[in-house]
């Protein structure tokens, strides 16, 4: 199998609040990854990891051949440029309207000029399924959630990451809403032929999107699979979980 990420004995601890106990997981090049686990589990840590917004206690997160743990500051700068993360909150900057939030990478990343720029967002707001002409000059509180998690997506992919993460992609988004958006990232990924990680609580939802699951609980990863082993498992934990009993 071919990994593009291969995480080992990673542990961190909050304080005295130990919240991942040596997680070990590789997320295969090309391929959609889905980490499960119960709100509060550690899934937003094991990805700050990815993209060095935290530090491990311990372990290692290679990342193309780079452990992300160790990774100079030159080098996270480079790294972070093939990485999209779209945060949980989705947070666009609420005082740059469209065209200035999804532009802010390139601006920040790239020497493009302003033309090839302007090119390239609306590209990439077609990509998810917005009229560059209706939204480019529109402010976040003039967004619908949805329409606010499409920039986002939008922002998260203007640098052609070949790495995309994605944070509960589509809490508190009505079920609609959630399904456009998960076919969305699933269009995504094969237009652009990335790997994606997907944090996710919503079962079903992951189940449309996801190639691979992995499921944390008490610190560590105690199931991975695909969809159809996923289902069959047998680990207790991952049952209740599955039968939204959890
Ligand atoms: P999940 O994404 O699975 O809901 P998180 O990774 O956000 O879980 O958080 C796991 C645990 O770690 C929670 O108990 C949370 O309160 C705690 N935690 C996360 N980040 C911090 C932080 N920066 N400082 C202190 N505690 C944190
Ligand atoms: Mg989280």
């Amino acid at each position: 199998m071919d990994e593009i990420i291969r995480i080992r004995g990673l542990k961190k601890s909050f304080g005295t609040k130990e919240v991942l106990k040596g997680v070990d997981l590789d997320i295969i090049k090309g391929k959609t990854t889905v980490i499960l686990g119960l709100s509060g589990s550690g899934k937003s840590t094991i990805i700050k990891h990815i993209v060095r917004l935290l530090k491990p206690d311990s372990g290692e997160v290679w990342v193309e051949g780079v452990d992300m743990a160790r990774a100079d500051e030159d080098e996270v700068y480079r790294m972070r440029k093939k990485i999209g993360y779209l945060f949980q909150s989705g947070a666009l900057f609420d005082s740059m309207n469209v065209y200035e939030n999804v532009a802010f990478p390139l601006h920040e990343h790239t020497n493009m000029s302003e033309e090839q720029i302007q090119k390239k967002v609306r590209e990439r707001l077609r990509t998810v399924g917005l009229n560059p002409d209706d939204v480019l000059e529109l402010y976040p509180d003039e967004l619908s959630g949805g329409m606010r998690k499409r920039v986002g997506l939008a922002r998260s992919i203007v640098l052609d990451p070949g790495i995309i993460l994605y944070d509960e992609p589509t809490s508190g988004l009505d079920p609609i809403t959630s399904d456009l958006i998960t076919r969305l990232i699933r269009n995504t990924q094969q237009e652009l032929n990335v790997t994606s990680v997907l944090i996710s609580h919503d079962i079903k939802e992951s189940f449309k999107a996801g190639d691979y699951f992995a499921f944390l609980y008490d610190g560590k990863i105690i199931e991975y699979g695909d969809k159809e082993h996923f289902q069959n498992s047998t680990n207790p934990y991952v049952r209740q979980f599955l039968d939204g009993k959890a």
